[in-house]
């Protein structure tokens, strides 16, 4: 038997309906939930992975303050821009689309953000807050994660659970949020040696090493849950995520597609945060 494929697309959809609910409900207490998008240069990927998070924003109402600036921005200026959405009192949510251009200081501006503001979850207020079991803003890919599983009704609390992946905005949050519900985490990496002996012992695998198809069937638990957050673009221009997909939905008890997986859900989840942040600012 095949495994259940977890449709992210869906299931993103879903969160977006009940996001514009909630928005609707802080709109008529006088607050209309606002995500300010800082965009430098012209990349073209980010412009497109921006245009996706101001559709969403339309679709469940909520007002965008676009910041598109030049690529020869310095990380001074970039920092006066940071400084005046903080004290904007219109923006809830600041979002800046990473790469950034490699002369900016991209710690320092990220680090700028207020706290309160922090959609994708980066500061080092938001990443402690998670260590410590005292969750603020969480990123939103490791957060869309959780809810796949969740809403999938994938069991997590004392199951072995395993992250490729150390980054701070996937891996290493996605560990600390699979210990918060109780799974028993293993964190691997590019060092890792016998890495299919490691992963075949996962209930869950959580695979974000950005290395198209590198998850084999072999390296799969038969009936784990695989969420494959990876996007890599194939030589044909097709994209493909970390895992062997037409492999591994034979062994798999639950698998994401990529396309229309993670990535949809963790745009889901910048808007989830931005109205939890409108809400805090409400109140
Ligand atoms: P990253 O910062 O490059 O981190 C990749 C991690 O994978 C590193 O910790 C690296 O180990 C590890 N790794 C690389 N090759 C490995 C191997 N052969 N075996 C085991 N571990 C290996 O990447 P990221 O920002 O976390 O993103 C990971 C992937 O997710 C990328 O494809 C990215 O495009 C995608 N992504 C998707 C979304 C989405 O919304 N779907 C969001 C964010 C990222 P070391 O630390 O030892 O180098």
């Amino acid at each position: 038997m095949g495994a259940v494929i977890i449709d992210g697309a869906a299931m993103a959809r879903q969160v977006l309906n009940e996001q514009k609910a909630a928005a609707g409900k802080l709109a008529l207490r006088g607050c209309v939930p606002g995500l300010a998008v800082v965009l430098v240069g012209d990349d073209p990927a980010s412009a497109v992975y921006v245009r996706s998070k101001e559709r969403a924003c339309r679709e469940a109402g909520v007002q965008t303050f676009d910041t598109r600036l030049q690529a020869a921005t310095t990380t001074v200026d970039l920092l006066q821009k940071i400084d005046e959405l903080n004290g904007d009192s219109r923006v809830h949510g600041i979002l800046v689309q990473l790469p950034l251009p490699e002369h900016i200081d991209a710690v320092t501006v990220l680090q700028r953000i207020d706290p309160a503001k922090d959609v994708d979850g980066f500061t080092w207020r938001s990443l402690g807050a998670l260590l410590d079991g005292h969750a603020l803003l969480t990123p939103c890919t490791p957060s869309g994660c959780m809810l796949m599983l969740e809403r999938t009704g994938v069991p997590v609390a004392g199951r072995h659970a395993v992250v490729i992946g150390r980054s701070s905005i996937v891996g290493k949050p996605a560990a600390l949020m699979l210990l918060e519900r109780n799974a028993t985490v293993t964190i691997c990496h590019s060092r890792t040696p016998e890495l299919a002996a490691v992963t075949s012992e996962a209930d869950i695998l959580i695979c974000a090493a950005g290395k198209p198809r590198m998850v084999t069937a072999e390296m799969v638990k038969p009936g784990a849950a695989v969420i494959d957050v990876g996007i890599n673009r194939l030589p044909d221009g097709r994209l493909c995520g970390d895992v062997d997909y037409d492999a591994v939905i034979g062994k798999a008890g639950w698998i994401t597609p990529v396309p229309g997986g993670v990535g949809p859900m963790t745009v889901a989840m910048v808007i989830a945060n931005v109205i939890a942040a409108a809400g805090a600012a409400a109140r």
